[in-house]
C-alpha cells in the first residue's frame, strides 16, 4: 500500500524521523529558519498530513491542500488552528498536552523567583563587577514563600503550578476558571475565587488560560489596577492574553511591583519594546516547554498523533 504524505515544516530529531518514515512518505523543511508561508503552501499540495508549530491553519491554507486529512502541532496552544474552518474541510487537528505540563510549571515558578528575588537585574550587576566590599545595599527583594498564589486558567498546568505552590513554597493557592474544579480544590487544597477577588487578594498572578477569542487581553487596564501594589504578574500563556501596553503603563506607574513574562504580543518581541529596558520585568523568549527532554517528547506525541489520525490505528489529542 502507497504510503500517506506528510510535510513537516519543523526539522525533527532523527529518532522521530524515524518513526515517521515507517509510517508515512515523509518530507521535512530542511532548515532551522521559519519556513516562508509561499514555500509551505507550494509543499502541502499533495499531503494528506502536516506537522506544524505555529503556522495559521487557516481558509487560505486549507483552500490549496485538497488531499489534507489531518494537522498536528507540536505545541499545546492551538489558537493558530482556525477550528472553524478545519472542521469545514473536515480536517483533524491535534495537539501535545500532559507531556510538557512539569516543563512549563517550572518555567512559572522559575520567573516568579527571578521577579520576586531580582534575579536577572542582580546576576547583571554582580558580573558588571559593581558588588564591591563595603558595599551595603541590601538590594532586597520580596518573598515567595507562604505568599498568596492565584492561577488564572486551571487546567493541566495551572494545577501543576499550583502543586509546587502549595507543596514546594507553602503558599496559599487560589485559581479563577472559567468552570469550577472541585476535585483539584479537594486534592489540592486550594480555593476558588472570583477574578475579582483572585486579582485584587494576591501577591502572585499567573495567567495559564487559552488565547481564544474570549481571553484576548483577558487582563487589561482595568485588571491591573485590580492588582495589589506589591503584586507579581506573569504570563506564560499568550502574549495577547494581555493588553500589553496596559501592563507597561501599570508596571510604570508603579500599580504592580513587578512582571515575568515568557509571552508577548508580538513574537519575537520588538527590541524597541519598553518591557525590555525595565529592571523589574523578567524577559524570556517563549520557552515554557523549551527543554531537550519535554520538545522531544512533545514532537514524538506530536508524530504518533498524526500517524493515528491518518491511519485510523490507535488513539490521538484531536482540539
Ligand atoms: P488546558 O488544560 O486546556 O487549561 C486551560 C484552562 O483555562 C482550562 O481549565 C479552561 O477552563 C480555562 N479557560 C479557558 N478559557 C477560559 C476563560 N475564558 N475564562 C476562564 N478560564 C478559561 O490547557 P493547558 O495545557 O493548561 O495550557 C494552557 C495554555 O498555556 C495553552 O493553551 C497555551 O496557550 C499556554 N502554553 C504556553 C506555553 C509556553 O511555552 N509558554 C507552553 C504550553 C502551553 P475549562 O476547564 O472550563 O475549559
Amino acid at each position: 500500500m502507497t504510503k500517506q504524505k506528510v510535510f513537516s515544516e519543523k526539522q525533527l530529531p532523527q529518532n522521530i524521523q524515524s518513526y515517521l518514515e515507517e509510517h508515512v512518505d515523509l518530507k521535512v523543511w530542511d532548515k532551522s529558519t521559519q519556513m516562508p508561508r509561499e514555500l509551505l503552501l507550494k509543499e502541502i499540495k499533495d499531503v494528506q498530513g502536516l506537522i506544524t508549530t505555529g503556522s495559521a491553519i487557516n481558509e487560505e491554507l486549507l483552500q490549496q491542500a485538497p488531499e489534507l486529512k489531518a494537522v498536528s502541532t507540536i505545541s499545546v496552544g492551538y489558537n493558530h488552528f482556525d477550528t472553524e474552518a478545519m472542521r469545514k474541510y473536515k480536517v483533524i487537528g491535534t495537539h501535545t498536552p500532559y507531556v510538557l505540563d512539569d516543563t512549563v510549571a517550572d518555567l512559572v515558578m522559575a520567573l516568579m523567583l527571578s521577579a520576586a528575588r531580582r534575579i536577572p537585574e542582580l546576576d547583571a550587576m554582580t558580573k558588571r563587577g559593581e558588588w564591591k566590599k563595603g558595599d551595603d545595599n541590601p538590594r532586597f527583594g520580596v518573598d515567595v514563600h507562604h505568599k498568596k498564589l492565584g492561577i488564572i486558567g486551571m487546567g493541566r498546568i495551572g494545577e501543576t503550578i499550583a502543586k509546587r505552590g502549595k507543596n514546594g513554597f507553602d503558599m496559599e493557592v487560589s485559581y479563577f476558571n472559567r468552570s469550577r474544579k472541585p476535585e483539584v480544590e479537594e486534592k489540592l487544597h486550594i480555593e476558588y475565587k472570583s477574578k475579582d477577588d483572585l486579582l485584587s487578594e494576591s501577591d502572585f498572578i499567573v495567567l495559564m488560560v487559552p488565547l481564544s477569542p474570549e481571553t484576548k487581553h483577558f487582563i487589561g487596564e482595568k485588571e491591573f489596577k485590580q492588582m495589589k501594589n506589591s503584586a507579581i504578574f506573569i504570563n506564560a500563556s499568550r502574549g495577547q492574553t494581555v493588553d500589553e501596553q496596559a501592563m507597561i503603563e501599570a508596571l510604570q506607574k508603579g500599580e504592580i511591583l513587578a512582571a515575568g513574562l515568557d509571552v508577548f504580543e508580538q513574537e519575537p518581541v520588538e527590541p524597541t519594546n519598553p518591557l525590555l529596558t525595565m529592571k523589574n520585568v523578567v524577559t524570556l523568549p517563549h520557552i515554557g516547554s523549551a527543554t531537550a527532554e519535554t520538545r522531544n517528547a512533545m514532537a514524538m506525541l506530536a508524530a504518533k498523533n498524526l500517524v493515528a489520525a491518518l491511519t485510523g490505528k490507535g488513539t490521538y489529542y484531536s482540539v
